[in-house]
């Protein structure tokens, strides 16, 4: 389903969404899992504000001359014998890959996890080019056998129940019903080894790119991963251009909080440091290797010194699991790749305001993203300046890059504001304007729209604060004169 279908149904599919006790269940179970993990996993806040310290600081240096590191790292893949591409849009990243999967005869691709191939819908452009695409990551190839997409950056699964995923596989690949996840495990992995040794070629995505020796660094938990960087004999690794980092060194301190953020690990299972293709002499790796640097709308956000801050992200997926808003709607209710609140700052660039100028208003900014978030990223501060930005005249950040800005705002909106203001600006007019407001509230109706859908309206009092204040202190010197001539 594209972008622009989904936008159109972003309040009724949050209604479903709310209404479906099924779906706030598995939510509800599965984010407080991954709290109570992750909370396990820093024992000390002292240590995990030093690191947040350090990560963020990591990835701002990154971030501050990312032109730059983005040339190391293409001339030191290059010297690896890594074909690095470039690709503006996710339809060029895609034609890439395809064109790579072409000049090989390549018929089937089997797919680590990559959310950046999600954003461009990798699997459909290959299948509408007859070349099939296979998820290998367990909660992907859920979601490929449901077509579905994921509801959550790290679990694309984690909507759906045991049972759920038992009657889908059931139905299916034939896989016996059974509520034991070892077995459907079991029985997932032996359906996908066997498509690993027919994939003529592997795509996978990259966590971190080091610029100063030309690695691509993987993080994964199956080891599917490492079969998708191995066994075919090309490997295409596709990523956002942002995800550059200086040197080997700064990854150990991201990596740490990206795995304990994520799942409560303080390491996962499989750590792939991808440098070059195989060499002479090694047994096994590609003939090739290829990297797909997407730019997708980043470049515009790193024009913005503000908004330059959602490029730090790691995607670890903490800012979702801590939401009240996600852990009640799930992932699809947004209808983007990317929900929950790091969606709600990224999206709104990758897709445009005026197609996603929904997702900053759907937050009660509580704060809890921003306090979780292990690159310190001020979610709620993106998500104000955004609203901002979804109703912006032109005199408001004039320099601003967000396409299609004032996609929300209303012809009257602007002019009511105006006046507010200036009433506020001019003590006579401000007494005339509340006066007349207290004369005639009876004439303010009941139903406001949207405003009392689920507030009640507002009532007028007979008189106004001023008068109030001017009456009272009338009373007192009254009083107090009276006082005065019965002592
Ligand atoms: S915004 Fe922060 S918490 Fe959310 S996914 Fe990115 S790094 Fe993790």
């Amino acid at each position: 389903m594209s972008h622009n279908q989904v936008v159109q149904e972003f309040h009724p599919r949050v209604h479903e969404a709310i209404t479906n006790p099924q779906i706030r269940a598995n939510f509800r179970k599965a984010m407080d899992g991954l709290m109570d993990k992750r909370q396990l996993a820093f024992p000390s806040d002292d240590e995990l504000q030093r690191t947040r310290e350090l990560a963020a600081a990591i990835r701002l240096r990154a971030l501050s001359k990312l032109p730059e590191l983005l040339e190391k790292l293409e001339a030191n893949l290059t010297a690896n014998g890594v074909k690095v591409h470039w690709a503006e849009t996710g339809d060029e990243a895609c034609k890439i890959i395809l064109d790579i999967c072409n000049e090989k005869n390549a018929k089937s691709v089997i797919k680590g996890k990559s959310m950046v191939s999600e954003e461009m819908e990798l699997n459909h452009y290959l299948e509408e080019h007859g070349i099939e695409a296979l998820e290998s990551d367990l909660g992907e190839y859920i979601v490929q056998l449901a077509e579905e997409t994921p509801s959550h950056i790290i679990m694309p699964a984690i909507h759906k129940n045991t049972d759920q995923i038992s009657d889908l596989m059931h139905e299916k690949t034939g896989t016996n019903k059974s509520r034991d996840v070892e077995y459907l495990t079991a029985e997932a992995r032996q359906q996908l080894r066997e498509r690993f040794e027919k994939a003529d070629v592997g795509v996978s995505g990259v966590n971190f790119a080091v610029a100063e020796t030309g690695t691509l660094c993987l993080v994964e938990n199956e080891g599917n991963g490492r079969l998708t960087t191995t066994v075919p004999p090309v490997h295409i690794a596709v990523t956002g251009i942002e995800k550059v980092v200086e040197n080997l060194e700064d990854v150990a301190p991201l990596l740490s909080l990206l795995t304990r953020s994520a799942t409560g690990q303080h390491i996962t299972t499989y750590f792939n440091m991808i440098s070059s293709p195989r060499k002479e002499g090694e047994l096994d790796g590609p003939e090739e290797v290829h990297l797909v640097l997407v730019d997708s709308g980043r470049s515009n956000i790193y024009q913005d010194d503000e908004l330059l801050d959602t490029l730090r992200c790691i995607r670890c997926g903490a800012c979702m699991n801590h939401c009240p808003v996600y852990t009640r709607i799930g992932g699809h209710a947004y209808g983007y790749t990317y929900p929950g609140p790091i969606g709600k700052i990224l999206m709104p660039h990758l897709a445009g305001l005026d197609d996603a100028k929904d997702l900053p208003s759907a937050s009660s900014l509580c704060g809890a993203c921003g306090e979780v978030c292990p690159v310190k990223i001020p979610i709620p501060k993106l998500l104000v300046r955004l609203r901002e930005e979804s109703v912006a005249g032109d005199h408001n950040h004039d320099n601003s890059v967000v396409k299609g800005r004032g996609a929300k705002r209303k012809g009257m909106e602007p002019l009511i504001w105006k006046g507010w203001a200036k009433m506020h600006k001019h003590g006579g007019l401000y007494r005339t304007g509340t006066g007349l407001a207290t004369v005639f509230r009876g004439l303010v109706p009941s139903n406001l729209g949207a405003w009392t859908n689920c507030r009640t309206a507002p009532k007028l009092a007979k008189t106004t604060l001023h008068q109030q204040m001017k009456a009272r202190s009338q009373n007192n010197a009254a009083s107090q004169k009276k006082d005065g001539g019965d002592q």
